[in-house]
C-alpha cells in the first residue's frame, strides 16, 4: 500500500516520530505545522489520507477536520485524530467533527500502520466516493442515532455484557437483513476466533447483508506473527471497522455510530444517484468498478495524458488457474477467491489508481506516472505477491494460494487505449506461456 499522507502537527517531535514510521513504509509524507496550513495543502496537493493534531495554535484540529468535511471537494479524504489515549471524550468529538477514525498517543508503530492502511483501502472501495464523486453529500449529516444493531457475540455472557454497553443507542435487530450495522465477535473474549470468522464470512456472503457494515471485536493488540496475520483476514473480509480487548465501551459507541453515518450517506448517495446507473458501472460481487466504468475512466485517463503529457501504466491481471480454483472449492469458493483477490489488489494501489474487474477473473489497473516500465514492473510484481505471500483463507477454514500472472503497457500521450489494452493483453499471454505467477512488460514498451 503506498500513498500520500499529510501529517498535521505543530510540535517537531511528533512530526518526526510519525515521518519516520511513515516513510519506513514507504509512504510519501507531507506535513503542515498549522490547521491553516494544513486546509492550503490539501487543496493545492490532495493527500490520500491526513493525520490530525488536536492542540495547535490558529485553528484546531477539530475545526480543522471540520472545514476539511465542509469542503466537497476534500470531504471524501481521510482523517485521523490523533489524540491522548486518555482523553475518550475527544475521540468522540473528533468523529463528530467528521474524522474518519482516531488513534491514541503515544502512538503505537503497528497500530498506527493498520488503521492508516485500512482507512485507505476502504476509501477505495467507498461507496460514497463512487456515487457522490463530486462529494455533494455530507456524511456528518446524518444522524448517527437509534440504528439497529446485530449482535454476534462469542457467549451468552457476552452478549449481555455488549447489550449492556449499547443499550442507550440502538436496539438488537433480527433477523440480520434488517440490521444497519452488525458486531461481531472475533476472539476478544479469549475463545479461537474462527466461529466469528465464519459468522463474518457468512454475512459477507449472503446477498441479504453482503453491504451490512461490520464493526469486529478482536483479541488485545500484540504484534506477534499470529494477531497480525487475524487483523489482516478480518480485513481481507472487508470489515469497516474493528477494534482490540480490552473493550471501552465509549470507543465502541463511537466506532458504531460513525459506520452507522456512513451506511446512511452511502444509502443515501446511492438513492440520489438512482441505483440503476450505480450498479450498471458496479461489479456486484466485487464491488469494484466494473469493465463498462473502467474503459470511461481510461478514456478520460488518456485524454488526461494528452493534455498535461503525462504517462500512465496499465496492468491487466488474470487468475492462474482458477478452473481448478471452482473445480476444487465449488463456484462459491471461487466466488470468495475473487473478493478476496479484489480486497487484497485495492490495499496494495494509491487511492487514486484505477482498479476495475474486467469480467470473469481478470482485472485491470491503472496508475499514473509509473516510472517507466521498470516501474511499472515493479507495481505489477508487488501485485502479483500481494497474492502469492498469504494463502486465501475460504469461509470453510480451508487455505488456497492464489497466483496471478500480470501483464503491462505505457500508456504515454498519444496511444490508443484499446492499444494499449492489446499490447498488455499479449504480454500477458507471454507471463501465462512461461509458467504463470510471473509479470511481464509488452515488447513495444521494453
Ligand atoms: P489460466 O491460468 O490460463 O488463466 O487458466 P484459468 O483456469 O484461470 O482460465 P480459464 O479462462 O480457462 O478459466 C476461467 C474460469 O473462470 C472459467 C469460468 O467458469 C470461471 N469464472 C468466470 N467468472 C467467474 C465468476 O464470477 N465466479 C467464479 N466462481 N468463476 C468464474
Ligand atoms: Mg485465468
Ligand atoms: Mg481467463
Amino acid at each position: 500500500m503506498i500513498g500520500r499522507i499529510l501529517i498535521v502537527d505543530d510540535t517537531a517531535a511528533n512530526v518526526r516520530v510519525l515521518t519516520k514510521i511513515l516513510q519506513a513504509e514507504l509512504f510519501v509524507v507531507d506535513t503542515a505545522s498549522s490547521g491553516e496550513e494544513a486546509l492550503y495543502r490539501i487543496v493545492v496537493d490532495p493527500p490520500d489520507l491526513v493525520l490530525m493534531d488536536v492542540m495547535m495554535p490558529g485553528i484546531d484540529g477539530y475545526e480543522t477536520c471540520r472545514r476539511i468535511k465542509a469542503n466537497p471537494r476534500t470531504r471524501r479524504i481521510p482523517v485521523i485524530m490523533v489524540t491522548a489515549l486518555s482523553e475518550t471524550e475527544n475521540r468522540i468529538r473528533g468523529l463528530e467533527a467528521g474524522a474518519d477514525d482516531f488513534l491514541g498517543k503515544p502512538i503505537n508503530r503497528q497500530a498506527a500502520l493498520m488503521r492508516i492502511k485500512h482507512l485507505l483501502r476502504a476509501a477505495q472501495t467507498d461507496v460514497l466516493r463512487r456515487h457522490d464523486p463530486d462529494g455533494a453529500i455530507d456524511p456528518t449529516d446524518e444522524s448517527p442515532m437509534g440504528g439497529r444493531i446485530l449482535i454476534c457475540a462469542g457467549s451468552p455472557d457476552h452478549e449481555t455484557n455488549l447489550l449492556r454497553h449499547l443499550a442507550c443507542d440502538a436496539h438488537v435487530a433480527s433477523p440480520a437483513a434488517q440490521a444497519d450495522v452488525a458486531i461481531v465477535d472475533i476472539g476478544s473474549e479469549g475463545s479461537s476466533p474462527a466461529d466469528g470468522l465464519r459468522t463474518a464470512a457468512a454475512l459477507r456472503t449472503s446477498s441479504d447483508t453482503r453491504d451490512l457494515p461490520i464493526v469486529a471485536l478482536l483479541p488485545p493488540l500484540r504484534s506477534d506473527r499470529e494477531s497480525r496475520a487475524l487483523l489482516e483476514r478480518v480485513l481481507d473480509l472487508g470489515v469497516a471497522d474493528y477494534l482490540h480487548a480490552p473493550l471501552d465501551p465509549v470507543e465502541l459507541r463511537a466506532r458504531l455510530r460513525s459506520a452507522l453515518r456512513r451506511r446512511r450517506a452511502a444509502r443515501r448517495a446511492l438513492e440520489v444517484r438512482s441505483a440503476a446507473a450505480a450498479l450498471a458501472t458496479t461489479d456486484a460481487l466485487t464491488g469494484l468498478p466494473n469493465r463498462r466504468a473502467a474503459e470511461r475512466r481510461l478514456e478520460e485517463l488518456a485524454k488526461d495524458a494528452l493534455r498535461t503529457g503525462v504517462t500512465h501504466g496499465l496492468l491487466v491481471l488474470d487468475v492462474d488457474h482458477f478452473k481448478a480454483i471452482n473445480d476444487t472449492h465449488g463456484h462459491d469458493g471461487g466466488d470468495e477467491v475473487l473478493r478476496t483477490i479484489g480486497a487484497r489488489l485495492s490495499r496494495a494501489l494509491r487511492l487514486s489508481d484505477l482498479l476495475a474487474r474486467w469480467g470473469g477473473e481478470e482485472f485491470v489497473v491503472a496508475v499514473r506516472a509509473p516510472a517507466g516500465s521498470n516501474g511499472l514492473l515493479a507495481i505489477a510484481n508487488r501485485l502479483r505477491r500481494a497474492m502469492t505471500e498469504t494463502p486465501v483463507t475460504l469461509a470453510s477454514g480451508v487455505q488456497t494460494t492464489v497466483t496471478i500472472s500480470v501483464g503491462a503497457a505505457l500508456l504515454p500521450p498519444g496511444r490508443l487505449v484499446c492499444d494499449a489494452y492489446r499490447a498488455a493483453d499479449a504480454a500477458l499471454y507471454v507471463a501465462k506461456a512461461a509458467g504463470r505467477n510471473q509479470a511481464r512488460i509488452s515488447e513495444t514498451d521494453q
